[in-house]
């Protein structure tokens, strides 16, 4: 089975990023929600302490820039490294995840046409 990359990654709008794969797949998804699947070890810490204890600051707290996407870079034959405007730049997205994430948070037309009325 070959594997499925990202053909194209580009931000149709600052605070959108659209993504197409080789098997055809294409979506589009908000850049809040490719910062909260970081999977690097310090965002998967946080997000699981989140959910056991209420004292605990949640990884949602809005850091200036944190949902900026700043660069995206290739890593290897496997995946991107994402740097955000906040300067959390250890995220490592293997194109699987990429995938999956792209599959889970995928905009519908309609809210696209929302978001766009609301941002611009
Ligand atoms: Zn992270």
């Amino acid at each position: 089975m070959s594997t499925i990359k990202p053909i194209k990654i580009y931000k149709p709008k600052p605070y959108l990023l659209a993504c197409e794969f080789s098997d055809g797949f294409s979506a589009t998804i908000k850049l809040e929600h490719l910062r909260k699947e970081c999977p690097c070890a310090l965002c998967t810490t946080e997000q699981k302490k989140s959910s056991f204890s209420m004292d605990v600051p949640l990884l949602s707290t809005f850091k200036a820039g944190m949902n900026d996407l700043k660069n995206i870079k290739k890593v290897g034959n496997y995946a991107i490294a994402v740097e955000w405007g906040d300067g959390h730049n250890t995220g490592i997205y293997t194109w699987e995840n990429l995938r999956e994430i792209f599959k889970k948070h995928a905009l519908e037309q309609q809210e696209l046409e929302e978001l766009e009325k609301k941002f611009g």
